[in-house]
């Protein structure tokens, strides 16, 4: 999530929260107990899974500031991995600045503080409901010249997958899905196309944060609708290389969005919060 891409925070970020792991986290829909989210596991890079998920907790609000970590024990029997696994998730996060470990205490979910701010951009949006605004500015400044050069770059494939995309988010929006993955393997897509691989992974991290596919914003087909319509248009200026027209369009896109997430008289707190 954000923005100085070249501080290396954001990338010490997707090192342990990349695409991999975040993916399914959007898609994970509702039911936040400690319970559902601490079900058995079964990837390859154990602690970092078992990191993502402790992170969730935080981010969904069970897991508070000041709230202890359950035990090393606890977290490996409910999780189903090795103690070690677990050790090496709470390291991460330390690391991150997001948990502390306190002996003889336990582990302690850290209060973030201005210096804090240092920390990857992911953990304090995820800490900071009030961050998200800003966080959604830096998505509008960052995004729209994404698509200018999407528009003067993207080759016969790139344009073969963003169609791709539309056909399946179309399809998801019609049968009254939510299409949540299908928004940010848009925007996704779309930055790769924009041939800048620093840009890309902001980007990706960004989407995976502010995605405004997040179920509970999506819900209502006028919304998917304005969504969708908003992809269908910047895919239009890309198929005619229209620089001006493509940026546009994302801008326009984002901006109804925007109105939907933050303006609109039914909105519910922000994403990364409840
Ligand atoms: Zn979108």
């Amino acid at each position: 999530m954000n923005w100085p891409a070249a501080n290396g925070l954001v990338l010490d970020w997707l090192a342990v929260n990349g695409p991999a792991l975040s993916r399914p986290v959007i898609a994970r829909v509702g039911g936040h107990s400690l319970r559902t989210d601490l079900e058995p596991i079964k990837r390859t890079r154990v602690y970092e899974e078992v990191a993502a998920r402790i992170r969730r907790q935080i981010a969904d609000g069970v897991l508070r500031p000041g709230d202890y970590l359950p035990s090393e024990r606890d977290l490996a029997e409910r999780l189903g991995v090795s103690r070690t696994s677990v050790r090496d998730a709470i390291r991460t996060l330390e690391l991150l600045g997001i948990v502390e470990p306190r002996p003889g205490e336990g582990t302690i979910v850290k209060e973030v503080s201005p210096e804090n701010l240092v920390a990857p951009l992911a953990t304090i949006l995820t800490l900071h409901k009030d961050r998200l605004a800003e966080l959604w500015e830096v998505r509008k400044i960052i995004e729209p010249p994404v698509a200018r050069r999407a528009a003067e770059r993207a080759t016969p494939e790139d344009m073969a997958a963003l169609e791709e995309i539309l056909v399946r988010h179309e399809r998801q929006v019609r049968s009254g899905t939510l299409a949540g993955e299908e928004d940010a393997a848009f925007h996704y897509t779309l930055a790769g196309a924009a041939r800048n691989q620093v840009m890309l992974k902001v980007i990706d991290v960004l989407i995976d944060l502010l995605s405004e596919g997040r179920e509970r914003y999506l819900q209502g087909a006028d919304r998917a609708h304005k969504s969708l319509e908003g992809h269908r248009r910047i895919v239009d200026a890309l198929r005619t290389r229209d620089a001006d027209a493509a940026e546009r369009a994302m801008r326009q896109h984002l901006e109804e969005i925007e109105d939907v997430l933050f303006h609109s008289p039914d909105h519910v707190a922000p994403p990364a919060g409840d």
